[in-house]
């Protein structure tokens, strides 16, 4: 802590007041650190994707020349990892936007039922090549302040979860309901929660899934090409929007994502 002390006297009293202010300055302190430990875990993360571009160039240049099949392989392989740091990349560069706007609300007005239905429309295709059925249950309409992109990020990175966490074949159920008063946001809200019929998650892990690169299964996650941001970035865009992000699992069982959101007050 540091602390302020500052005496004070209204005019004319004769006793002495002191005001003491006391501040938390723990994570002022811990801000070097966990910068410099966000810089390895980038270097990391990028790292490994390009000593394989790199192995497989290698390859390519010596054993692999003049055998067309293996070629076209090593073509794959390399394109899979470049695209991961494309992934990456994108991720890093929402964060960092992201906390940049982290004072400022968002401006627009989306209607959430339109724009779930959209996403996953968009994500089925996907879904369903690895078994997994998507069903939507959802009033006509639900409007909220909010940014379009922004609010479509945070759904479609929780659905995307669901299908490559949750149990295959199997199917991923997402809900939005109106809530007419929500305690922490003290008002109406929307509530859309997300949920799957996977393994679960540990309890010990559930508080800190949203940190930046923070995976259960390192393996699983590189493996179904995830950055290990996905929450992280979800986590920032809900706070801009003055909602919450709840995480219920049980294991064997599966995870359901909750997120509330302020409603529009006469939606
Ligand atoms: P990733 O890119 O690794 O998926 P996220 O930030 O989206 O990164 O998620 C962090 C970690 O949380 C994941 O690596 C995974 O271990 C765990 N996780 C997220 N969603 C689920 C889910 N629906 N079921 C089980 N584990 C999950």
């Amino acid at each position: 802590y540091s602390v302020r002390v500052s005496p004070i006297r209204a005019e004319g009293e004769r006793q002495r007041h002191v005001l003491l202010v006391f501040r938390d300055v723990s994570e002022l302190n811990a801000a070097p650190t966990m910068r410099r430990d966000f810089v390895a875990n980038v270097s990391h993360e990028l790292k490994t994707p390009l000593t394989a571009v790199m192995g497989f160039v290698e390859t390519l240049q010596g054993p692999a020349r003049e055998d067309p099949k293996g070629r076209d392989r090593f073509l794959a392989l390399m394109a899979q990892e470049l695209s991961r740091m494309n992934r990456l990349v994108s991720d890093l560069l929402s964060l960092s936007r992201l906390e940049g706007q982290s004072r400022r609300r968002p401006t627009g007005r989306v209607d959430l039922a339109e724009l779930i239905t959209d996403l996953i429309a968009a994500l089925e295709p996907g879904a369903a090549d690895n078994d997994v059925d998507i069903e939507f249950d959802s009033p006509p309409t639900a409007m909220a302040p909010g940014d379009r992109d922004q609010l479509t990020q945070v759904v479609t990175n929780l659905v995307e979860n669901a299908v490559k966490y949750g149990a295959r074949p199997g199917i991923v159920t997402v809900t939005l309901r109106r809530v007419t008063r929500e305690p922490v946001i003290r008002g109406p809200a929307w509530r859309i929660a997300v949920t799957d019929r996977g393994a679960g998650i540990p309890p010990e892990h559930i508080p800190r899934l949203t940190e930046r690169f923070y995976r259960v299964d390192t393996g699983r996650s590189r493996e179904q090409g995830g950055t290990g941001l996905g929450l992280a970035i979800v986590k920032h865009i809900i706070n801009r929007h003055r909602g919450r992000l709840q995480i219920t699992s049980e294991l064997g069982k599966g995870t359901t994502v909750t997120v509330t959101l302020p409603a529009e007050v006469n939606a």
